[in-house]
């Protein structure tokens, strides 16, 4: 059977907000089509050969586990950036985004170096950036749920992942969400993201699929009630609360 392998970075400590639903997302939607998955926990401290991966995925965290995993993340650094290099496809969530930027300064003052896969730079700030978010982007429109006080600026040349029509994204001024490099995407967007984003979901899943085994296409899912939830994230700008 056709197989991919998902490289999931710090499973027990990058997953807030529903980020394993993003995993769980991939899993199906390989299988709904006579795919099979395995996904191999990245965990922190253990070695681990990324050259089987053909997926990676990191979610978000609280700012003093980021510390702890970003040291651990840097030891993996020229690993990853050779793969994004060869073009293998990765989705970063809010912390993981954070650690694949040059750095991330907490609120706290503490720098934690990145990766440098992307070329932006956060701040931890005291105002938290809250509710549901949506994008334009070259994946059509997304819809997501941002939580962070980190507030990002890319570099001039650095591709945003898109243009915020809802909520706040990479900062409280840019207008600008996430970054591209290559097959690499950072975003802010948690939720989980893919259950309510099925076009991105798949642009993931047909780079590693046509990489690996040289699949052109993927067959078309029933994507109704996806495409729901996103329209009702999309109708509540503060959240399913509405507290935010
Ligand atoms: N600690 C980071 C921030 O608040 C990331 C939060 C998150 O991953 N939701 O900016």
């Amino acid at each position: 059977m056709t197989k991919l392998r998902i490289a999931h970075l710090y499973p027990r400590e990058l997953n807030t907000y529903g980020d394993l639903g993003n995993i769980i997302t991939l899993v199906k939607r390989l299988e709904w089509r006579g795919y099979e998955a395995e996904v191999l926990n990245v965990e922190r401290g253990e070695p681990f050969d990324f050259s089987g991966a053909d997926l990676v995925f990191g979610g978000g965290g609280q700012d003093s586990v980021q510390v702890a995993m970003g040291e651990d993340l840097c030891r993996r650094g020229e690993e990853l950036r050779q793969l994004v290099s060869d073009g293998v496809p990765m989705l970063l969530i809010c912390g993981s985004y954070q650690l694949f930027g040059r750095a991330f300064t907490t609120v706290a003052r503490r720098v934690v170096p990145g990766i440098g896969v992307f070329g932006a730079e956060t701040t931890g700030s005291s105002r938290r950036l809250v509710g549901n978010i949506a994008v334009d982007s070259p994946f059509g429109r997304l819809i997501g749920f941002e939580n962070h006080s980190g507030e990002t600026v890319l570099e001039p040349g650095q591709a945003a992942l898109g243009t915020v029509r809802m909520g706040f994204g990479n900062n409280s001024t840019s207008g600008k969400e996430g970054a591209i490099s290559g097959n690499a995407i950072g975003t802010y967007m948690h939720g989980p993201l893919l259950p309510k984003n099925p076009a991105l979901a798949d642009h993931l899943l047909l780079s590693a699929l046509s990489r690996r085994h040289g699949v052109e296409e993927l067959e078309p899912l029933n994507d109704e009630l996806e495409h729901l939830t996103a329209r009702v994230a999309a109708s509540r700008p503060r959240g399913p609360s509405g507290r935010g």
